[in-house]
């Protein structure tokens, strides 16, 4: 074997570490997700509520109806594969 074609295959990633470093990335960011589901609203950043100029007055977020919070898309997809399984599970 040409010695040149062996060094570069040593420092060279291949398919398949690639596929396993995308793996373990995404069970990550989904298992964080599942221990910490929500972050803060985009709109109101967190507060909920947005206060009038007179600072006087305020109104819930609509975006979160007023939680602060969001559900992360890691949960969702989580929720989602919970009840996929679920449902397959059931009807064996
Ligand atoms: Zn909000």
């Amino acid at each position: 074997m040409n010695p040149s074609l062996i060094a570069a295959s040593g420092t060279v990633a291949g398919p398949g570490v690639w596929f396993l470093l995308i793996t373990v990335t995404a069970v990550g960011y989904i298992v964080h997700c599942v221990i910490w589901p929500y972050r803060s609203c985009r709109k109101c950043d967190g507060a909920g509520r947005f206060r009038s100029p007179s600072g006087r007055a305020w109104r819930y977020c609509n975006h979160c109806a007023g939680r602060g919070a969001q559900l992360r898309t890691g949960r969702r997809l989580w929720t989602y594969l919970k009840d996929v399984s679920g449902h397959t599970r059931r009807h064996r």
